[in-house]
């Protein structure tokens, strides 16, 4: 029995993890679900978005499920996702993007896993005004030698564990010597140690545009924190959009699966929300657990539903009369 804290979360959150653990329970595996909360439900009914015994959850299961956070200004925090990734050290950031045979895109043969740096860089937080009247900001990239070699260590052992054939860093330092130029020189150093990788470095405006015209050249991609964060949206839009992204937050000692999509306030109470990015976050989160063969059962049923694409929400599909929970019953009935 695997125990696992439950974030339902904001907005979408709560439907479209409602669907996910009625899928992850039909797979297979065992799963025993401590309920947490956090964000801004969390906030309204408890006076914080991040509860001590949210945190007493994770402190003890080390492996959370977690559906999209509100931010909400003015209660301490900045982000409750970076707070999170900031105290449990979880420092990869990984985020598949797989084309898929049943949603039309402009390529059909995408296959790129980002790796984001997510606890430096610009988004460690160091922001503030420098004069009283607030008319001048500054924020500050923090990027060290140490933090650069973990994740880019990561990143070169995920594509050697994952037979994937090629590492991409795509950085800045031709502009930014010093912190992008650290982590393109920590890149060098790792690729030099993982001769069986092929190692390519690319500039990340240009690496944008490549991305775009020829996206098949990409594999595995690492970066900073800021430019997975932006990458990592391009990704999703060349395989069909955010409702299909799912993400793995890894650290040494603990983990959190999500989405890559945020609470979709526009969209939430309407049945509407795309479950598929959760639920293959899901998927993520059994092989983290060593449930191959449920995160297996559910990936295939997951693809079965999508590439049928006729239980799937609107988003897919603006002909379906299907929603989250018609989609999430198609898939728990699709696996084998
Ligand atoms: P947040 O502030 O929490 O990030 P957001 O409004 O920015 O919320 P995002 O999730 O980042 O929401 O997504 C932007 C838009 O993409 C949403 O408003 C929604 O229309 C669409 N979207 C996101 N996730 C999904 C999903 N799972 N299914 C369908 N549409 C989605
Ligand atoms: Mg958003």
């Amino acid at each position: 029995m695997h125990l696992v804290t439950l974030i339902k979360g904001d907005g979408i959150g709560p439907s479209i993890m409602d669907e996910a653990v009625k899928v992850i329970d039909a797979s297979g595996a065992k799963i025993q679900w401590e309920e947490a909360h956090a964000g801004l439900g969390a906030h309204e009914k408890f006076g914080t978005p991040l509860p001590e015994e949210t945190m007493a959850s994770f402190d003890k299961t080390r492996v959370a499920f977690k559906g999209p956070l509100t931010t909400i200004v003015g209660t301490g925090f900045r982000s409750i996702n970076v707070a999170l990734r900031q105290k449990y050290e979880l420092y990869a950031n990984v985020r598949p993007a797989k084309s898929w045979a049943g949603v039309k895109t402009r390529y059909d043969d995408v296959d790129i896993v980002i790796v984001r740096e997510n606890t430096e860089g610009l988004y460690a937080g160091l922001e503030h005004y420098l004069t009283p009247k607030k008319d001048i900001a500054e924020s500050l990239a923090v990027v060290t030698r140490s933090g650069s070699e973990r994740i880019i260590d990561y990143a070169f052992k995920y594509a050697r564990e994952n037979n994937r054939k090629k590492v991409t860093v795509c950085h800045k330092a031709n502009i930014l010597k010093y912190t992008q130029g650290l982590f393109l020189d920590v890149a060098r150093e790792t690729a030099a140690r993982y001769p069986d990788i092929q190692f390519d470095e690319k500039i990340i405006d240009a690496a944008c545009m490549h991305m775009v015209m020829n996206p098949q050249q990409f594999d595995v991609v690492v970066c900073t924190n800021m430019f997975g964060d932006i990458l990592s949206d391009l990704t999703a839009g060349l395989v069909g959009g955010l409702g299909l992204i799912p993400g793995a937050n890894i650290g040494n000692d603990a983990a959190l699966f999500e989405a890559v999509h945020g609470s979709a306030p526009d969209i939430a109470g309407k049945n509407l929300a795309n479950p598929t990015a959760v639920i293959m976050a899901g998927a993520m989160m059994l092989s983290h657990l060593g449930e191959q063969e449920a995160a297996e059962r559910v990936v295939k049923a997951v693809e079965k539903v999508v590439n049928e694409g006729k239980y799937v929400t609107p988003d897919l599909n603006p002909q379906s009369k299907a929603g989250t929970i018609e989609m999430g019953n198609a898939i728990v009935d699709a696996m084998e």
